[in-house]
């Protein structure tokens, strides 16, 4: 029998309960089995030992064979530093240890073949080596050999705390040593024969102590793919469990509300993707299985008729239906803009928000319940336990990337069976990511805007040029256009936000004085019902200026503003930057994003900005995004435990991805329940995850 990989990691030789804790705290190693999934980031060429003579003054890490002669303190400006006179038969150099001194003089010998390791300095002409790692040699020959030595993941407590890389490395050793380096094979003969990968033992030796650069790349491979393969296949079972067991309401007809409001009160043509998109979701809700769908459509893709739509599919079929967002500014657009529709049909339909009034809640709550209310719209209100539908058959969440899965699961436990489930995103998800991500949903993708859309011409300006920029928005509202002027938030330093955003409200007032202009201005610390006013009067066109932090970012629809600027545009991150780009460009006439700069810009900044003047695209910035940011990121930190990938790369590994999901696809097409005995190894690690690592149950 091999070792329990579920042993704690304190009863590994030479860790101990002080070691375990930091190794829990620090890299989250709880049991053997994370210790051996701590992966190098990178490796050092251990095949070479070099002589002292041939050390270059910007040489890399080396190793070197040789004996400490003598130990000297020597005086500096703080304390003292302590130098070795290390010799080999060609030269001799230093090491230097700026702290430690008593351990390493009581305990380095004098005389005794070392091998040391680390970079080298050239200093007062002669090579010196601070804190080298050092071992006997006696001891090198007797550890496991490898070709590259392993750099693994580390924190500065575990460095100040002596867990050197070296220390990591022993332990590794120690474990590989115990469990006799075999393992449980996670793969299927079928997957190994195929892929030509190496064995899981194999792999997982040579990824720690790798043999050549051959059998690392291999042994990295089969462990990324591995990873990948089972993120892959969790993901697809889920769906097909979810979808064979999850009973939704089917709706069977497509009855009066959708054809009315189809034949006699559609306000456009709707596009190609809103049609093909709408089927998708018409097909889901026919069948017996429960929703589950994200729907993800650029800003101004036109994703609010599809969720209305597929509202009155629920009405059609007796249900109820409610549309969650993120903010109250959304949640009140969204309101206004289906109650004009659902006036037409004489549908009843209501707000909840934050602010809403007792009185107004109390109502709300009734009518919900005995089922006189049959669409529901606002924030997180509509997820307190008191809120409790008749039969909601349908819950569509606006911007997904606002809420948590937790809120998602919460909706999910509004009914005695759960409603179908709509997710609505403006955010870009570049498909690889999404596959991974949200593997468990389904995913129908609004990729064409409405007719009649103008690209919006995005240009980089700097701050010095603020004149010209004043008169071109004068030029504009001359025109009778409207201008947002949006000031960065960024909650660390709200204050100094809060100051920048009055100050350029102070000089907007002055360049566009009263009565021939009016400005409205909305920030995060306004009351809602100001808030509220302030965009009414804008939406109205009252206002021609908009003076505002992020909080327009989301959803707000005003077709006939027509130019963006947007003040230190440098402080915002893509995503958020094109989600302000989209509130202009809504209307048939030639907008305008202007991003105004300081001179100071990071190489990043001027990516981003580079990025949003060459392309309106949002699936190229996302990929963009990706790059800078990484994954975890842009999905929020909700996200991130699904993305916390051990060794793969989304990015770089994307042909590895798609192979896993290719093999993941095969084998469940062969055998469903993993039952064959050829995919006994699949079926038992399956088992395994799902009973340690608990991430996947993060839906329901
Ligand atoms: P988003 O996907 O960003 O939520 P909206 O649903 O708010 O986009 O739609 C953006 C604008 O485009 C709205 O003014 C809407 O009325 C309009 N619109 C949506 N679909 C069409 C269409 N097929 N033809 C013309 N205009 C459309
Ligand atoms: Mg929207």
């Amino acid at each position: 029998m091999s070792t329990n990989l579920q042993t704690p990691i304190d009863y590994l030789k030479g860790v101990g309960p002080n070691r375990a804790e930091l190794l829990r705290k620090e890299l989250g190693i709880h049991t053997y089995q994370d210790l051996i999934n701590l992966f190098p980031n990178r490796y050092l060429d251990r095949t070479r030992y070099y002589k002292i003579n041939e050390l270059q003054r910007n040489s890399a890490d080396v190793q070197i064979i040789g004996q400490i002669i003598k130990f000297e303190e020597v005086a500096q400006k703080h304390g003292k530093r302590l130098v070795a006179t290390f010799q080999d038969n060609t030269s001799t150099m230093e090491l230097v240890w700026f702290r430690g001194h008593k351990w390493i003089r009581e305990n380095l010998k004098l005389k005794t073949d070392y091998v040391i390791f680390g970079k080298t300095n050239w200093f007062n002409g002669k090579f010196s080596m601070p804190h080298p790692d050092m071992e006997l040699l006696k001891d090198h020959e007797k550890n496991i050999q490898s070709a590259m030595q392993p750099i693994y993941p580390s924190t500065e407590k575990l460095t100040n705390k002596g867990v050197s890389n070296r220390v990591i490395i022993k332990i590794m050793q120690q474990l590989f040593t115990e469990t006799k380096g075999r393992f449980v094979e996670t793969l299927s003969p079928e997957l190994l024969n195929n892929q030509k990968l190496i064995s899981k033992s194999q792999a997982l030796f040579n990824v720690h102590f790798p043999q050549n650069q051959e059998l690392l790349a291999r042994a990295q491979y089969r462990l990324k793919f591995e990873e990948l393969f089972y993120i892959q296949l969790q993901l697809i079972l889920k769906n097909l469990i979810h979808k064979s067991k999850i009973k939704g309401f089917p709706f069977e007809q497509v009855g009066d509300y959708f054809n009315a409001f189809f034949k006699d009160h559609l306000p456009f043509e709707l596009t190609n993707a809103q049609k093909r998109v709408l089927k998708e979701i018409r097909a889901d809700l026919g069948s017996n299985a429960q929703m589950n769908r994200l729907l993800q459509g650029d800003v101004g893709s036109g994703k609010t008729i599809v969720a209305f739509m597929s509202i009155l599919m629920a009405l059609d079929n007796g249900f109820q239906a409610c549309l969650m967002a993120p903010t109250e500014i959304l949640s009140v657009q969204h309101y206004n803009g289906l109650f004009e529709w659902c006036k037409k049909l004489n549908i009843s339909i209501k707000l909840l928000t934050g602010s809403s009034n007792t009185l107004n809640r109390k109502n709300i709550h009734e009518n919900l319940e005995n089922g006189d209310l049959q669409i529901l719209i606002g924030t997180h209100a509509l997820l307190e336990d008191k809120v409790k539908f008749k039969n909601l058959g349908l819950a569509i969440i606006d911007e997904q990337h606002r809420f948590g899965v937790a809120q998602r699961s919460k909706l999910w436990h509004k009914n005695t069976s759960p409603p179908h489930i709509l997710v609505m995103t403006a955010t870009p998800i570049p498909r690889t990511l999404a596959m991974s991500v949200y593997g468990d949903l389904d995913i129908s993708i609004i990729d064409e805007l409405p007719p009649g859309r103008q690209a919006i011409k995005t240009v980089h300006r700097y701050d010095n040029n603020r004149l010209k920029v004043f008169r071109f928005i004068r030029d504009e509202i001359a025109k009778g256009r409207q201008v947002y002027i949006v000031y960065p938030l960024i909650q660390e330093s709200e204050k100094m936000d809060y100051k920048d955003l009055m100050d350029g409200y102070a000089s907007i007032e002055r360049d566009f004085p009263k009565p021939e202009y009016q400005i409205s201005i909305v920030h995060g610390k306004m009351k809602a019902t100001d808030k509220d006013y302030e965009m009414q009067r804008f939406a109205k066109g009252e206002t021609q200026i908009m003076v505002a932090t992020t909080v327009i970012e989301v959803g707000v629809n005003v077709p006939n503003a027509s130019v963006m600027v947007i003040e230190s545009a440098e402080r915002f991150g893509l995503s958020q930057l094109h989600q302000l780009r989209g509130r202009v460009g809504r209307g048939a006439e030639q907008s305008y994003c202007i991003l105004m700069t300081s001179h100071k810009l990071s190489n990043d900044s001027k990516v981003r900005l580079d990025t949003m003047v060459r392309t309106n695209d949002g699936f190229e910035i996302a990929e963009v995004d990706l790059k800078l940011r990484g994954p975890g990121d842009i999905m929020g930190t909700q996200q991130s435990g699904v993305l916390n990938l051990k060794i793969a790369d989304l990015i770089k590994d994307n042909d590895i991805l798609k192979t896993a999901r290719y093999w993941a696809k095969q084998v469940l097409n062969n055998d469903p329940s993993l039952t064959s005995p050829n995919n006994a190894a699949i079926l038992n690690t399956y088992k395994q995850m799902s009973k340690y690592r608990n991430i996947w149950n993060y839906i329901s």
